[in-house]
Formats: structure tokens, sequence, C-alpha cells
């Protein structure tokens, strides 16, 4: 049989350039599928923090990673934005993106059963292949399955941007681009492709609703027949604390006790009280109002009261930065405070912490809290999406759960399992229980790759 050919197309890949999950993303899943005997290869853009020699590499095993050049366009250091907000030449910028996609397959004599396209940035791959594409029989037996990390970042911009796309304008109408009188690029890919996903189960059901469709509820009800969620795994070879040569003292579920030095020694680099019996709470996100940082701003009087301290490493929302600064200052041994990306620090706190918030008003996935499992810290989560299908209640009587849930957006509430995750972190045998369970979970990309590839035979199919 001959070999699927896959491929992934992504506005961000680790090692090469990453803000959030779906960097993650596109960086490990293709290694699995690669494993799996798929020919799958990487398409990104090329931006300043690409530090590669010429327009492609390798990743795992024998992956090409195609890099698309445009020094106005990629050359930057960030990847949508800076301090200014977003880049206001975004839609140039992805609608060239998107159509490169489609050259540099032809360049390459790659013709992908599926060209596996995520979020906005990737939207008009579906929509040139059904147009400006249609009868280039390059792409005859190209289909496109558009998988949705966030359904909050569209990619909406004013009309007047529409030509932008060398596209007919007759586009422009509620059954296509159309979106409030605005251009939504999310929107099309929507429409144009042939399968949609996201990246978990109950996010998938989610999302058909008001409170979670971000406006496209109805587009993807219509679209429901081909829509599904499959969870997103992490590469424990990146995300092991075996493995990882960043944090103070590699360690394991036989050698947990230097999970504590690693503790120690974090709570000395960052000028917290070094006291291995406080309780860390960490939290590493962008601060955004998605990720309810300001449920734990409400509640950290009461917290840091309880002989606990918190450590957050975020970058985002100015808002948030504002907070967050009052509170490095008012609890300064035992509050740490970093204001920016640091992937280096991340992995320590992920180490060094006992439980890991994410109080998130939603959330499509997260990995965070799969990284935590890994290194033996507990989340204190919200039940909404990907959470509620990773994250389930510790039962004290039972010795069962993996970690603190909470249901409604509320601070009070986000208290309450604050203070049960403190109940079980008081009870040593039981905490470490508790500890090594979560350590002993796989969500490695196993399961989901091979989902992902029944995916890719269905649409092939149709
Ligand atoms: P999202 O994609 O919505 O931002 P996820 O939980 O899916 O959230 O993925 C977040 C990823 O980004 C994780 O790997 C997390 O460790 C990382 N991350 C988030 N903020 C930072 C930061 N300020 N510094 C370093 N890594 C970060």
């Amino acid at each position: 049989m001959a070999k699927l050919k896959v491929l992934l197309a992504s506005s961000e890949v680790v090692p090469f350039a990453k803000t959030g999950g779906l960097a993650d993303v596109a960086g490990s899943l293709p290694l699995a599928l690669e494993e799996l005997g798929v020919d799958i290869r990487v398409i990104m853009p090329k931006y300043a923090s690409v530090k590669i020699a010429g327009n492609s590499t390798k990743i795992g095993k024998n992956i090409p990673v195609y890099f698309v050049e445009n020094d106005d366009y990629f050359n930057r250091k960030e990847l949508y934005g800076d301090k200014f907000g977003d880049y206001k030449d975004n839609l140039d910028r992805f609608a060239f993106f998107s159509r490169e996609i489609l050259e540099r397959c032809k360049k390459e004599g790659f013709a992908p059963d599926i060209i596996h396209c995520n979020d906005w940035q990737t939207a008009l791959v579906p929509v040139y292949l059904n147009t400006l594409y249609k009868y280039d029989i390059f792409f005859i037996d190209t289909k496109v399955l558009y998988t949705i990390h966030n359904m909050a970042y569209q990619g909406i911009f004013s009309k007047e941007e529409f030509p932008k796309m060398g596209l007919d304008w007759a586009l422009f109408h509620i059954n296509y681009f159309e979106f409030y009188d605005k251009v939504n690029l999310m929107k099309a890919g929507l429409i144009y492709s042939d399968a949609i996903s996201t990246v978990s189960p109950t996010y998938a059901k989610e999302i058909l609703t008001q409170e979670f469709g971000c406006g496209l509820e109805g587009v993807l009800r219509t679209r429901s027949n081909v829509l599904s969620g499959i969870l997103n795994g992490i590469d424990y070879n990146l995300w092991s604390p075996e493995k990882d040569n960043k944090i103070f003292k590699k360690y394991s579920v036989e050698t947990l006790r230097d999970k504590y030095v690693n503790k120690e020694m974090f709570q000395k680099e960052m000028g917290l009280k070094v006291d291995r019996n406080i309780p860390v709470f960490g939290m590493i996100s962008r601060l955004a109002d998605q990720k309810g940082a300001d449920f734990v701003a409400d509640i950290i009087d009461k917290m840091l009261n309880m002989k606990t301290q918190f450590v957050l490493l975020g970058t985002g929302d100015n808002k948030y930065h504002v907070i967050f600064e009052k509170i490095a200052r008012k609890y300064p041994q035992s509050a740490s405070i970093s204001l920016k990306f640091d992937a280096v620090l991340a992995q320590k706190i992920y180490a060094a912490s006992d439980m890991f918030f994410m109080p998130s008003r939603y959330e499509p996935c997260g990995l965070s809290q799969i990284i935590s499992f890994k290194y033996g810290t507990i989340p204190v989560a919200r039940q909404t999406g990907g959470l509620k299908d990773t994250v389930q209640e510790f039962d004290p009587k039972m010795g069962k759960g993996t970690g603190f849930t909470f249901v409604e957006p509320r601070s009070e509430d986000l208290l309450s399992a604050v203070k049960k995750s403190l109940s079980v972190y008081k009870d040593s045998p039981l905490w470490t229980s508790l500890v090594k369970s979560v350590m002993g979970l796989d969500y490695s990309w196993k399961t989901s790759a091979k989902e992902y590839i029944n995916l890719f035979n269905r649409i092939m199919k149709k």
C-alpha cells in the first residue's frame, strides 16, 4: 500500500517558533505519524527566530520541514504582533503563506493526500484549493483537514482588506467569508475543508453552542457531520523529568525525593522562602481572559495566608501585568512573578511546583496539565474542554483521580479546589501516591496519532 502523504501546515512549530500549544502539537504529532509510517512533512513561515540556513531542514528521523521565506513578512521577532497589537499586515502575511504552501508542494513535487491546516493562519489553503487551484490537476486528489486549536482566534479583518486575498468579491458573502460585515478567515476555512477537527472530544461538543462557538457555532452545526475531537498528546522526549536537562536535578517516580531538590533550589533562585513543606502553586500561561488568571488574583491574599507560595510565568494582556506586578511587590517572599515567555523557566516551574493552576474559562485541550502530570505536579483545574477530558477529581477515600477541580467559573470555587488540594497535601503518604500515579499517566501521541490516521483515511474515501 502506498504511504499516506500528509503536509502539516502551521504558523508555529517547536523547536523553531512557539507562542502556545499549537507549536507543541505541530512539532510533535508529525514525529508520531512518521513512526506509524506516514510520509509526513511540515511547512511554516521562516521567522527571525528560525536559525536554519536555507529554506528547509529535517526533524524526527527524516521529516522535511519547509520554510516559507519572505523577509518583509516574516523576518520579525514576534509571530503575530508586538506591544502595539496585532501586525497590521497579518492578512497579507498569512494569505501569502497559504498560497506558498500550495506552490511549495508543486516545487517539491509533493502532492499530499491531506493538507492538515491549523487555525486561521492556514485557513485560506482549502479556500484557494477550491478556487484559484480548482482546476489544477496537481491537487486533484488533495483533501484538507482543518484543526481548530482555539475558536477565539478567527482571523477577522476589515472588508476593505478583502482584495488582498486575490479572490472573487462574490465570496464576501454570508455563506463564505462575510461575518458581521467583516472578513473571517476561519469561517471560510471551515466551510471549504473536507473535515474539521478540534483538540479534545469535549471541546468538539462545546463549540457547537453559543457559549463556546464564538459566533461560528451555526457554521459548525452545519458541518457537524465532519467534525470530531482528538485529544492532543505530548512528546515525552521533550517533557519528562527523567530526561530534562534544564531542571536542577532529574527525577523519576523512583527518585521522587529529587523533585523536592528542584523545589528548594527553585525557591532559592526565585527569592522565595526555602522550605520544601510549603506547597507551591505554579501557573504558566498566556495572560488572556481565557486562562482565568484573574480568578487566581482574586484569591491570592487568602491563598498565601494559608502558608502557600505562588509562582507565575506568563505574558499577555497588560491589565494582567499590572495586577501581578502589584502582587509581586506585596508578597516578595511567597510570590514569584515572571512576566515573559521563557521556555527554560517553564520547565523549572513544572518540576518545582506541587500544584498547577488551570482555572480556564474555556480550554480547547490544554497541554500544561498534561505536562504537569509527567512532572508529578497536580492540576487545580476548571472542568471545561480538554481539562474535563484529562483531569478527574481526586477522591481521597478511594485514592482515585488526577487533580482538584471546580465547575463554575468563579473565584470562590477555585478557592474551594485549592483547599481540597491542601487538605490532601497535608496527608503526605496520600499526596505521594497521587503524585506517583499521575506521573505514570500516558498522554503520548501513541493513541491520538492513530486517531488522526483513521480520520485521514476516512477523509480520503470521500
Ligand atoms: P495555549 O495554547 O492556549 O496557550 P496550552 O496549554 O495548550 O495553552 O499550551 C501552552 C504551552 O505554552 C505549554 O507548552 C506552556 O508550557 C507554554 N507556555 C505558555 N506560556 C509560557 C511562557 N510565558 N513561557 C514559556 N512557556 C509558556
